[in-house]
């Protein structure tokens, strides 16, 4: 095994177990190593710390597997921490099956670079870095027995490969093509899951609990849904009765699957659930001319800053975004606002609400914190992983 030597004072992050090691830390490796191969990680002093997967084409220079310098990392070492996913998933009474489960988080669930989403029979596998994309075989096997699942389907197409030097990956890795797209049931609403080219994995499990507070508050009030994808919180706002739902999407085939989700809801008021296909931006500025006015209103928005450096301009949309849907609430009307980009802090979102409440002459509190549901965890040492954060607002 090669051997990868911190510099002097480079250790503190890792004792600390976050588990990247930037290029900035690395003073060499000595050894050969190719991408993805495993590497023993030395402290300055020559002390052993941990063992970690090596990606030379990355700023993210390594990722560890295992703080625990003597283990090894095979075949058995993925099948063991595959089960502990699932065990700490089974621990909580609130996650089911049937609704979709993130089985595997990746750092946050010591598994770098990896991503594994159940949906019923179907397991959907995106491996992001060298690493796992290295231990493909190793982790195909670990989810086969810890979930018996019938089809896996790989979904390595993200942009952060591109960082890794890795090309883009999809197919079905086990079971048949030609089988249906599965389907899931969040709270009763069923709802099909296109694997091969929804967005992530197909559905966004990160907004379940979310989706379930929606339906929650959405009961006799008039409901705007900006950035429907799929119709999930529209849905669920359906299930909870809400007086109308209008929800908005850019995107064509989304607003299709959005129809088609519903549809296979008979039990829905099909009648109050109006989609539109067009810019939120633009159409926000719309229904305020139109003197339109709701009850909840929903934005989810795709992400705007995927890292630190896109911030500022991200903030500004964000503002935007909320400004408007602001002036369009109704007194005593809710807000549910997110952000899924790691490069704004939960601190800096809600600043931007707070000036977009502001901006719009609207006096508001925040009711509640929100965020990713626990199949989604955050392990305390890597703050990276805690990307979704949202707010519950009340206007006067
Ligand atoms: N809330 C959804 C997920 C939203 S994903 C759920 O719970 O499933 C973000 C969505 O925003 C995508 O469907 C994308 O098509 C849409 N989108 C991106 N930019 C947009 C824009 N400017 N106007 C309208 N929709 C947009």
């Amino acid at each position: 095994m090669a051997q990868l030597h911190l510099l002097p004072g480079k250790d503190r992050s890792l004792a600390l177990r976050h588990p990247w090691i930037f290029a900035g830390a690395v003073d060499r490796l000595s050894g050969r190593a190719r991408p993805g191969d495993t590497v023993e990680v030395l402290a300055a002093s020559g002390r052993p710390l941990a063992r970690a997967a090596w990606s030379p084409q990355s700023k993210i220079r390594a990722r560890v597997w295992t703080f625990d310098p003597e283990e090894s990392v095979d075949d058995a070492f993925f099948k063991r921490r595959v089960q502990a996913c699932l065990e700490r998933r089974r621990a909580i009474p609130d996650l089911r099956d049937e609704a979709g489960l993130r089985l595997v988080h990746g750092e946050s669930d010591g598994l770098p670079g990896l991503i594994a989403d159940c949906y019923g029979d179907t397991v959907v596998v995106q491996l992001t870095a060298a690493g796992s994309d290295k231990w493909r075989s190793a982790i195909v096997g670990a989810l086969r027995q810890a979930t018996g699942c019938e089809r896996i389907y790989e979904r390595s197409d993200s942009d952060v490969r591109r960082l890794e030097g890795l090309a883009p990956v999809s197919g079905w890795i086990l079971g048949c093509a030609s089988g249906d797209m599965p389907h899931i049931s969040e709270y009763g609403v069923r709802m099909k899951v296109d694997v091969v080219s929804g967005h992530k994995t197909g559905f966004y499990l990160d907004q379940r609990d979310n989706r379930r507070l929606a339906r929650e508050l959405a009961g006799g009030r008039t409901t705007l849904n900006c950035f429907c994808y799929t119709g999930g919180f529209s849905l669920q706002a359906l299930a909870g009765g809400a007086r109308s739902v209008l929800s908005i999407d850019s995107s064509g085939p989304a607003l299709a699957r959005a129809r088609d989700n519903l549809a296979l809801n008979p039990q829905l008021p099909a009648e109050r659930a109006e989609w539109r296909e067009a810019d939120v931006f633009a159409e926000l500025r719309e229904l305020k001319n139109a003197d339109r006015r709701f009850d909840l209103i929903i934005l989810d928005p795709p992400k705007f800053a995927p890292s630190a450096l896109h911030a500022e301009r991200a903030a500004r949309a964000y503002r935007d975004i909320n400004v408007f849907a602001f002036r369009l609430l109704n007194p005593s009307g809710l807000l549910m606002t997110y952000s899924c980009s790691g490069g704004i802090s939960s601190e800096l979102f809600r600043q931007i609400v707070g000036e977009a409440a502001l901006a719009a002459g609207r006096e508001a509190r925040i009711l509640r914190r929100l965020s990713a549901p626990a199949d989604h965890p955050v392990a305390l040492a890597f703050s990276e992983g805690e990307y979704l954060k949202g707010l519950l607002c009340q206007v006067e």
